[in-house]
């Protein structure tokens, strides 16, 4: 069975993509930082649902050696890697007076720094699979990126760079790893329920002309598309209900 390690996939999007990832087929190591229990009743649920094995590692990507040991603890557990997929990441609202260098670098590291030393630790991983139509990595970035947002300008910023690292590391790995991108719009996640009340959301869904907010399953089939399309590479696919156009 081919094994995806999927970061950040306790809750959200990232539980969603290891939920996909293992009903394709694939076993899956899920990867938190802080929400142990929640992570646990992932393992859980996503066992249950499918056939496959789902182990839970404890790391904060943000931290080189942390990041580069939940990549070794992943082999060791199913003795080889297929699939990335580079989900975790963090975001708060900030006016940018209010904001402070550290706290713009903290989440540049942890979404896009971590991004790169996962896959950095993978490579070599990814380079001796068998996986067919051959190994993947799918990043996650963000419609921000694009369009950029007021109060998030250390997101957004992180986000356009994780573009910029999956265009990169796409023209460096290929042929043999395809990395690609999905960038989400909005969707209704914890990331969101924490900045946004009944009355934004309900403002949110008239902007998209799909007419309803996102839910983490619409990116986890983009993620599993991007997975398995052997002519797809360097490419970021919207997944926003149309809301931004390109
Ligand atoms: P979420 O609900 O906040 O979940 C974030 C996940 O990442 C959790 O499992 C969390 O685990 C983990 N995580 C956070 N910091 C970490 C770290 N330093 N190391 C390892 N894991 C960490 O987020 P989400 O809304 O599902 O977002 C998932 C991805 O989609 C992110 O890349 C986000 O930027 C992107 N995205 C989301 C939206 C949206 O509208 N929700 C839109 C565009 C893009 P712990 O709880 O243990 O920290």
């Amino acid at each position: 069975m081919p094994v995806a390690l999927v970061t950040g996939s306790s809750r959200g999007i990232g539980r969603a993509i290891a939920r996909q990832y293992a009903a394709d087929g694939c076993d899956v190591v899920l990867n938190y930082n802080t929400s142990e229990r929640t992570a646990e009743a992932a393992v859980d649920e996503v066992e249950a649902a499918t056939d496959s094995e789902v182990v839970a590692i404890q790391a904060n990507v943000g931290d080189p050696v942390a990041a580069t040991d939940l990549v070794d603890e992943a082999v060791d557990a199913f003795g080889g890697l297929d699939h990335v997929v580079n989900n975790a990441a963090i975001n708060e609202h900030v006016y940018t007076p209010d904001l402070s260098p550290d706290a713009f670098a903290n989440v540049l590291n942890v979404n896009v720094t971590g991004a790169f030393t996962v896959t950095k630790a993978a490579l070599p991983h990814l380079q001796d699979s068998a996986a067919t139509p051959g190994p993947s990595v799918v990043n996650v970035a963000s419609r921000l990126a694009f369009d950029g947002a007021a109060y998030e300008c250390h997101y957004a910023a992180s986000k356009a760079a994780v573009v910029g690292l999956t265009r990169s590391h796409a023209r460096e790995f290929a042929p043999e790893i395809r990395v690609n991108c999905v960038a989400p719009g909005y969707v209704e996640t914890d990331m969101t329920d924490a900045t946004n009340d009944a009355e934004d959301k309900r403002e949110r869904r008239e902007l998209i002309p799909v007419g309803r907010l996102g839910q983490p399953e619409d990116v986890a089939e983009a993620a599993a598309y991007l997975r398995d399309a052997g002519y797809v590479t360097g490419e970021t696919l919207q997944v926003n209900g149309g809301q931004l156009m390109r």
